[in-house]
Parts: C-alpha cells; structure tokens; sequence
C-alpha cells in the first residue's frame, strides 16, 4: 500500500502511538489503515460417496486441483460464501453442513474455513475458473496435484472422519509455504 485510499496521501509505515504494530499511516486525513486475514470459505461436496473437485484455471496453482473456496464477500455468511464459490467454480448447488476444517494459513494472511456438502442434484460443470471438474473416489483423489496443503489438511481429516463415522471439526497451521508452492 503506497498511497491513502481516503486521501491520496502518500503512506508512512510506522508504529502508532499506543499500538504495538507498524501500520500504515496517513499524515494527511490521520487514518491508520490496518491490515488483517483475509477469510476464504469453501467445501468439501460430497454425492453418491465422491468427491467434487476442480482443476484450477487461474493462480496461483493453476492446474492443480483443489474443493470450490474462495473469499468471502462483505454482507455473506461463511456457508453463503462456500456455496457460492461452488456454484461458481463447479455450476454446482449444495447443502452446505457442519464445519470440517479451519486452517491458519499465516504467511499468506489468511484463514481458510471448509464445511461438509452434499451435492443437491448431483449436477455440476467447469466455471470459468475451472479448467475441469469431476467426481474422485477416495481412492483416486490426484494428491501429488492437490493445489494447497490447507485443502489435502482438509480432504485427508474429511475421509478419516467418514471411514470413522464421525463428524469433527480439525484445526491447523501453517507457517509457511510448501515447498515450490
Ligand atoms: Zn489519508
């Protein structure tokens, strides 16, 4: 952040008085513009025992294959958002359930929140940042060319559940990025 989106001032970064942070700071209108995580909603949709998955069409890790998430919009609940990036990644309408996973993913400033789905009609097809999409078995599920260790976290608690027939809510962190990643 170079300049003030209020003022157009140029920014300083420096520690407010009282604070115990560096921030950017206006010296024209005195706004502290603070920087906090970012929310990425997302799910694991489930039909007929499958798994939806989509091959990204855009980056970061494009090609890889990842569960429908994205960010979260103002004015949207967690599960409104994790629907929605479903329909627009995969054309695909879901009941969204009970949370499987929160992942701290810190050095990206980010916290990822993924639920358990059921596809509602078992109809879904490529959005346009999707490059395919299909049904995996478990047994099949691509995990060299899974696209961020949030969702392999995610995937791999969500079939040791359901092997278990239980339902948890599984936490993590990740510090820093995967290697080339
Ligand atoms: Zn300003």
């Amino acid at each position: 952040m170079n300049f003030c989106p209020s003022c157009g001032a140029k920014l300083a970064r420096r520690i407010p008085e009282g604070d115990h942070l560096p921030r950017f700071v206006c010296d024209g209108c005195q706004t502290i513009h603070y920087e906090n995580p970012k929310l990425i909603a997302g799910c694991v949709p489930e039909s007929g025992g499958r798994i939806l998955l989509c091959r990204r069409a855009i980056e970061p890790r494009r090609g890889y294959w990842t569960v429908p998430a994205g960010f979260m919009e103002n004015g949207e609940t967690l599960q409104q958002a994790a629907a929605r990036e479903c329909h627009e990644e995969a054309l695909a309408r879901v009941g969204i359930e009970d949370p499987c996973a929160i992942v701290h993913v810190l050095h990206a400033h980010q916290v990822h929140v993924l639920f358990r789905a059921t596809l509602a009609d078992g109809s879904f097809g490529v959005g346009v940042e999707s490059l395919e999409v299909a049904l995996y078995d478990e047994r099949d599920i691509p995990w060299p060319e899974i696209a961020f260790p949030s969702i392999e976290f995610t995937l791999r608690r969500y079939f040791e559940d359901r092997a278990r027939g239980r339902r948890e809510l599984h936490f993590t962190t990740f510090e820093r990025p995967p290697r080339g990643g």
